[in-house]
């Protein structure tokens, strides 16, 4: 026998053997193409076997030793038309005329496999001896012969059809078969003895398919990547759904917290109303609350939470903290003191919106968790060269926390001893939020408590110091009291009815002349017609034309100066910033608040 033969093809089957113990041990994903690609490795492993015995089986003489070769021969050429068929199939798995469950498809290619073997099997075949090697001849040769022609006529139609995608590595393997087989149908019409390289080309082609798709890793590789991808989508869809939810939940909120407000100024409803009314108000700003925390918290994941830092009053933002904190406390019998360092600047660079939610959180929960006795909100400065050090601490004499809660605290949706704590309301969201508030801004928090005597709170943050100020005075004096004007008359633009008599309802009360329109066109339509307005306040989100695109047409009329406001539910932190970029004068959020509100009036419309 041919020693070639016997080393080649024995280096194959070693080869094949090794594949398949790589490819089965390790872990795998179970694509329809991975399950073909693991058979037909076992199949070409069995048909390099036959092969082998079929080369050896030349030297020994027995009885019927020619109908054995043969029939072995058959078996032979019957395993390579259905490893080629499998690798058929494997190649269609891959192409773009894929579709899954195609079970027709399935069922062809079933169909094909099993005729041809039939036809092999009962057409007859010769085998005649050259040298110390075989030739095949006859009807089922050539019946396989032709097989083979047309098996790789379709592969290189699925090649050829795609060739957009021959960059694709997947397309290698089909690619180096065709020509191991031209090269094979060259060398066999050359020397007709070298029939034996077909089992040695089979196994190079799998072991290319394994190291350029089959490899489990790199599947698994491509599969975490298509995991991370969905998850990231699914983490932006709900993103994008929470920031939808948001703006739908203000629309109405602003007309209960509008119409509410009013009713709170009105003289004629009587006092035990009012108390009612108050009701209203504290409930929906709770409800703004947990909007704003859920937003807050999607948002911290998806990584899309800025930090804005602007020139900021540090004094008004106390001020403000200490006004609403009072107001949270109503009548508690707790002592409110403050303790502020006078030698913090007081202009300072930040995101003083964020700090500011930071401490609403904590004095909000020591409110919430004290029933008697005092809170302390502290907040020191340590000044080195232009940056102040904030410790901002928050002492009160509450039920405290247990040593084993601590490291539970900042979990999101995480509430302590609920059982003794069920009549608080919360979402556990806010310490959730605060930590990743205060890294953000690479500061730290640190808690400290004594179960049933009270706990500390302490945020440590660097805010810079701002030595020459570029915002006005006037912006970091109280701009929050009501004022009365007279001959003012407003533009409101929203395609909200209930929005806009909230809004001329509330501008009323200043004593403001309104105008309603629906859309950014009757906008523009009353502006190029020469009505004057002393102000506008604009809607972003209008179908058709937003406030932003009725902004920049309204900037195109010459002549045009009038005060635009953006009066948007689009509330995100940051929002302002893009608001004032897009090129409205200020921003106002819905539902409207109450000192925001006053602060646009006054800083617009006073009559002085
Ligand atoms: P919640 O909306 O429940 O207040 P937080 O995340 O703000 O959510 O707080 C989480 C939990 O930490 C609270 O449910 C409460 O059990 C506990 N906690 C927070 N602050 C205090 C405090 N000052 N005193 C006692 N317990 C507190």
């Amino acid at each position: 026998m041919n020693s070639g033969f016997i080393v080649l093809n024995t280096f194959s089957l070693i080869i094949a053997l090794i594949l398949i113990i790589v490819f089965f041990s390790k872990e795998r994903v179970h694509h329809t193409e991975d399950n073909i690609y693991g058979n037909l490795l076992k199949l070409i492993f069995v048909t390099n076997l036959i092969g082998l015995i079929l080369g050896l089986m030349l030297d020994v003489n027995w009885e019927y030793k020619d109908f054995i070769i043969v029939c072995v021969n058959k078996v032979y050429l019957i395993l390579l038309i259905v490893s080629l068929t499998l690798f058929a199939y494997y190649t269609y798995c891959i192409s773009r005329y894929f579709k899954n469950n195609s079970k027709k498809v399935n069922g062809l290619f079933v169909f094909f496999a099993i005729l041809n073997s039939l036809m092999v099997a009962f057409l007859p075949l010769d085998v005649d001896s050259i040298g110390d090697s075989s030739m095949t001849s006859g009807m089922a040769m050539n019946y396989t012969l032709a097989v083979f022609g047309l098996v790789y006529l379709f592969l290189m139609f699925l090649v050829l059809s795609d060739l957009k995608n021959l960059k694709n590595k997947k397309f290698i393997p089909v690619i180096l078969l065709i020509i191991e087989a031209i090269t094979m149908i060259i060398l066999q019409a050359l020397y007709p003895e070298l029939n034996y390289l077909v089992n040695p080309s089979w196994v190079i082609t799998l072991m290319v398919m394994y190291f350029t798709i089959e490899n489990p890793d790199i599947k698994m590789i491509e599969q975490l990547n298509i995991a991370r991808d969905t998850a990231e989508k699914a983490n932006e869809a709900k993103t994008d759904f929470l920031s939808n939810m948001s703006h739908e939940i203000r629309t109405p909120l602003n007309a209960i917290v509008g119409f509410s407000n009013l009713l709170l100024e009105d003289k004629s409803v009587p006092n035990s109303a009012k108390d009612e009314v108050r009701d209203i108000v504290m409930s929906a700003d709770n409800l703004l609350e947990i909007v704003n925390g859920i937003l807050d918290i999607s948002k911290i994941e998806a990584n899309k939470l800025e930090i804005v830092n602007t020139e900021y009053s540090f004094k008004k933002m106390c001020e403000e903290l200490v006004a609403l904190s009072k107001g949270r406390l109503g009548d508690k019998p707790i002592e409110f003191k403050t303790n502020f360092d006078p030698s913090i600047p007081n202009v300072l660079y930040g995101d003083s919106s964020r700090i500011k939610q930071i401490c609403v959180n904590i004095l909000t929960n020591a409110i919430k968790y004290t029933k008697e006795g005092w809170i302390e909100f502290k907040i020191s400065g340590v000044i080195k060269n232009d940056v102040c050090r904030l410790i901002i601490s928050v002492e009160d004499t509450g039920i405290g926390i247990k040593k084993e809660n601590i490291d539970k605290l900042f979990n999101k949706f995480e509430r302590l001893d609920l059982e003794e704590n069920v009549t608080i309301e919360g979402t556990g969201l806010g310490l959730a939020i605060t930590k990743k508030l205060v890294e953000l801004m690479n500061g730290k928090i640190v808690v400290q408590s004594v179960f049933g005597k009270g706990s500390k709170f302490t945020v440590s943050i660097d805010q810079r110091i701002v030595k020459n100020p570029t915002i006005k005075l006037e912006e970091t004096q109280d701009l929050s009291e009501k004022i009365i004007t007279h001959n003012k008359k407003v533009l409101l633009v929203d395609d909200n009815k209930i929005n806009l008599k909230v809004a001329e309802r509330l501008l009323e009360s200043y004593g403001i002349d309104t105008e309603s329109v629906e859309s950014g066109f009757a906008a523009l339509e009353k502006i190029q017609n020469g009505e004057k307005y002393d102000m506008i306040l604009l809607d972003d989100m209008m179908p058709k034309m937003s406030g932003v695109e009725t902004l920049k047409k309204l900037k195109e009329i010459p002549g045009f100066n009038i005060i635009t406001i953006a009066l948007t539910a689009n509330a995100l932190t940051g929002m302002k910033e893009k608001y004032l970029n897009d090129g409205f004068d200020d921003y106002l959020a819905k539902p409207i608040n109450k000192e925001e509100l006053n602060r646009v009036i006054n800083k617009y419309l006073n009559d002085d």
